[in-house]
């Protein structure tokens, strides 16, 4: 909250009161208002009569009191209530409730003191009417009742958008509410720079990232160097790459660090209920961004208007979403390529973005902002723990090693919930273990005091575990192991966690290994309890998707051949119609059922010709509920390495889609 002590003694609290209003109550005196309307016009209204019936009225003695506006030429008249029965046919036979009774008209030459003073003169005293005049006009009084009703109902539409707007969330660039008035607006934002404090030093790792974006800043700051050499500026960059890898976070630092306006929008702000707004917004859009001459515009979460068209049209026949995209390529097409403005996006789903958004001339480039490497966590690390108190035993190596697979986002959670750990245990200092407790807590779910385990389920949990502890140990290609708990985090009622190696390239004996220390946890259970238990499903899931990779994927069957059918274009081509026979399909199932049992006999046989150090663990776990690699070590001996001879060189040869795992169960 801010702090206003300006002007006031030193040490006063703020004095600013901050009064919320809520919209709803706008909505009473409107509503007040109109049944108030609609009561006072219940009842006969006033009839119109002749100045000659007025004479004749008053001289009868049953007018109570005449009004008469001398500017408006105009009057009424208000009768005794006892004589109002006399006049009840002229009312259609009714009584009239409400006063006044008539009204008239009279000609601009009448003489208003002259003529009510003959009538009055004539009667006597008791009977006399009352005369009320006066020079103001009602004119402004008529013109308010007049517009009343349009006032009240623009004002209600207004409201009635506005609540509409928040309900829908609104977006980063939407701030809350549309305008009937221009919903066709474009809702883009013009970045401020005064108040955009990200800079490229705040996005840690990342580094081709950076220096590509970099890249695209440079060709708006200085465009001769390109096109005199007659080079064409890209017109647009796509940010592709998992969730809370900094991709907005790098747009943010564009914007905080180039020279040029920056209009920035979710891409969820076109998507709206009118039709025909999305593609009015995304021409208001370029329209405001040409009119700056330089400018470089940010559509965050593309996605929601990119997806591809024409898929699913039977479904969902979501033409809105498609004319915006259609008016997002027209506009991208429409700038000539030197203009100056450069359109830059994100999203986590290229796999479903329309292919006319990438081909050349549109997004001409595709910028890969992925998770973040070993040395990239650290320098992350470095960004999010400045504002945190370390204690001495802080040791950056494990902990990054502890965070394979984390995103930048998940990184700065892990400190955040590392200094709220620290706190709920009364540190002083944010320390070591408080990382860990972090760590485990976001990948493994929160520890479960609540789960209450018989002893025999404990011991098969810890038979489990141990199974897939020792089997790892003893393969020469199984994850270096961290330790092995039975403390029940999230779903999993124990967990043996490994520090994988972050490779990009895996051999088929290595994939062979960890898929026999999957299946060492179900193995274990045979051994123990001479029959499964549920508690080897997840296992069994990954097994079986590993499985049928190796099989199907990779082309690391022998009876199936080096054949993939793993489609990364995105275009769901095998989605209805598999490019392979039935045969095919069942010789692929019969491959992976040989190459699972292959593995499940392997694993036994290590477990049983390990059974006592095997039982050794399993026991030593129970005790102590969660033990270490060095406690292994002694039982088993060192873990065994590959043999320098049959340990494949590692190429380098990058893939994009890293298997990150950080095992567990
Ligand atoms: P996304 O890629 O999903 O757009 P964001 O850019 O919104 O991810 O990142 C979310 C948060 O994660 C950021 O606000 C930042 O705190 C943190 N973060 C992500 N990547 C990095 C990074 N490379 N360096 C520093 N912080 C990062
Ligand atoms: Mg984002
Ligand atoms: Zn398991």
């Amino acid at each position: 909250m801010a702090q206003q002590n300006k002007g006031k003694k030193k040490g006063n609290k703020p004095r600013v009161k901050v009064i919320r209003i809520n919209l709803a109550w706008l909505y009473i005196p409107f509503i007040l208002l109109i049944v108030g309307m609609l009561y006072s016009n219940k009842g006969v209204p006033a009839q119109k009569i002749e100045w000659a019936q007025v004479q004749e009225i008053v001289r009868s003695g049953d007018v109570k009191e005449i009004h008469f506006v001398r500017n408006d030429f105009e009057g009424t008249v208000t009768i005794r209530p006892d004589s109002l029965g006399k006049y009840a046919e002229m009312f259609g036979g009714q009584v009239p409730s409400k006063s006044p009774h008539f009204t008239f008209m009279v000609s601009t030459k009448f003489d208003a003191e002259k003529e009510f003073g003959l009538l009055n003169e004539a009667l006597p005293e008791e009977s006399r009417a009352k005369i009320v005049m006066e020079n103001d006009s009602k004119l402004w009084s008529g013109i308010l009742e007049w517009m009343l009703f349009p006032i009240l109902l623009i004002l209600m539409w207004v409201l009635m958008f506005r609540g509409i707007g928040k309900n829908m969330g609104g977006g980063p660039g939407g701030g809350g509410g549309i305008n009937p008035f221009n919903a066709g607006k474009s809702t883009g934002k013009l970045a401020d720079k005064k108040n955009i404090k990200v800079t490229f030093k705040d996005v840690a790792g990342q580094h081709g990232a950076k220096e590509e974006v970099m890249e695209i800043v440079d060709f708006l700051r200085n465009p001769d160097k390109y096109t005199k050499l007659g080079a064409r500026i890209p017109r647009g960059a796509l940010l592709v790459g998992p969730p809370g890898t900094g991709k907005t976070l790098l747009a943010k630092a564009v914007a905080g660090e180039a020279d040029v306006p920056f209009f920035s929008i979710s891409g969820s702000d076109f998507v709206e209920m009118f039709v025909g707004v999305g593609a009015s917004r995304v021409r208001d859009l370029f329209a405001q961004a040409k009119e700056k001459g330089k400018a470089l515009i940010f559509i965050d979460e593309i996605d929601a208007v990119g997806r591809a068209r024409g898929r699913n049209a039977g479904f969902s026949g979501n033409d809105e979403r498609e004319n915006t995209l259609n008016q997002l390529l027209a506009e991208m097409d429409g700038f000539d390529s030197n203009s100056g403005i450069i359109v830059l996006a994100a999203t986590n789903r290229v796999d479903i973005l329309d292919k006319a958004l990438m081909r050349a001339g549109r997004f001409d480039r595709q910028i890969y902002v992925g998770l973040p490497e070993l040395e990239e966590r650290k320098e992350i690390f470095q960004v999010h723990l400045k504002g945190i108190s370390l204690g001495e035993d802080f040791d950056m190596d494990t902990i990054a090693k502890h965070t394979a697979g984390f995103s930048g986002a998940d990184i700065a959670n892990a400190c955040n919930e590392a200094a709220l750990a620290a706190a709920r245990h009364n540190h002083v200092k944010v320390l070591n273990s408080d990382f860990i407790e972090a760590i485990d807590r976001i990948v493994a779910g929160i520890e479960r005091k609540d789960y209450i385990l018989s002893a025999e389920e404990k011991r098969s949990i810890a038979h489990h575990e141990a199974g897939h502890a020792v089997t790892s140990w003893l393969l020469p290609h199984g994850h270096a192991l961290l330790k092995v708990t039975l403390i029940p985090r999230g779903n999993a009622l124990g967990a043996a966690w490994y520090l994988p190696d972050e490779r990009k390239l895996m051999f088929k004996s290595e994939l062979m290994d960890q898929m026999c220390s999957l299946i060492g946890g179900r193995v274990a259970e045979e051994m123990i309890n001479g029959e499964p238990s549920t508690g080897a499903q997840n296992d069994l899931e990954r097994l079986t998707k590993l499985a049928y990779g190796m099989v199907q994927t990779y082309g690391m069957s022998n009876t199936i051949g080096n054949l993939s059918y793993y489609d990364s274009t995105g275009d769901r081509a095998y989605d209805f119609n598999r490019p392979y026979s039935e045969k095919t399909a069942e010789a692929m199932d019969a491959e992976v059922k040989t190459l699972v049992a292959q593995i499940h006999d392997k694993t036994l046989k290590i477990l049983t010709d390990n059974k006592e150090g095997f039982l050794k663990v399993a026991q030593l776990l129970l005790e102590k509920e969660t033990i270490f690699a060095e406690d292994v070590e002694k039982i088993l001996g060192p873990k065994v390495k590959p043999s320098t001879q049959s340990s494949p060189e590692v190429a380098e040869a990058p893939e994009e889609d890293k298997e990150s795992d950080n095992s567990n169960e």
